[in-house]
């Protein structure tokens, strides 16, 4: 999937959680933190991609990108898979305790809200015709629909016509039917 899809993908997880789960009060600088943490968390997993968006969005990014190319290996694999998924998260949970002495902001729902998405880009990896090493050392790469004939080609016209536009379509779902629960968490942020 592109940048774009996997930046909504992972926003449309956070809305929906937001929409059906009791949100934790938070500060106006921990829901930007969780927001940005979820955009970041959704790119992620393509730090093995030297050209992904991931590095476009961070300062030199392509420099460090082409650095640790050759440490973390070809595109979809140990990024991509849930021991790839752990370590960022045990990494992430080791940064974000060092920041908490900087920013006052709950890095506990940071944390969460970058699984988040790094969860969400998992998932939409999985529906596309390549696959994902879920269980990464093991080198088979998993896809769903099982028959890769089914699956979604990156970039390709099903991602752009149908699954780029459903998420859009998903999240305006979400915002109609849930707008009490949204516009009470809304409300709530600073209290
Ligand atoms: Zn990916």
């Amino acid at each position: 999937m592109t940048g774009r899809t996997h930046d909504l993908a992972a926003f449309t997880t956070l809305a929906a959680y937001i929409a059906t789960q009791p949100a934790p009060s938070m500060t106006l600088a921990t829901a930007i933190g969780a927001f940005f943490g979820n955009m970041m968390g959704g790119l992620l997993p393509d730090i093995d991609d030297a050209t992904s968006d991931f590095w476009d969005k961070i300062p030199a990014g392509s420099f460090f990108g082409n650095l640790l190319h050759p440490l973390i290996g070809h595109h979809r694999m140990v990024s991509h898979s849930l021991f790839g998924m752990a370590l960022a998260g045990y990494l992430l949970h080791l940064l974000l305790g060092v920041m908490h002495h900087v920013v006052l902001i709950d890095m506990h729902i940071v944390w969460w809200a970058t699984m988040f998405g790094y969860a969400s880009h998992l998932i939409m990896d999985c529906i596309t015709k390549e696959g994902i090493p879920w269980f990464f050392p093991v080198p088979v790469r998993f896809g769903f629909p099982p028959i890769k004939f089914f699956r979604v080609r990156t970039g390709g016209p099903v991602e752009t016509f149908v699954i780029f536009p459903g998420l859009l379509a998903t999240n305006a779902y979400i915002i109609y039917v849930y707008y009490p629960s949204i516009l009470t968490f809304i409300r709530s942020i600073g209290k």
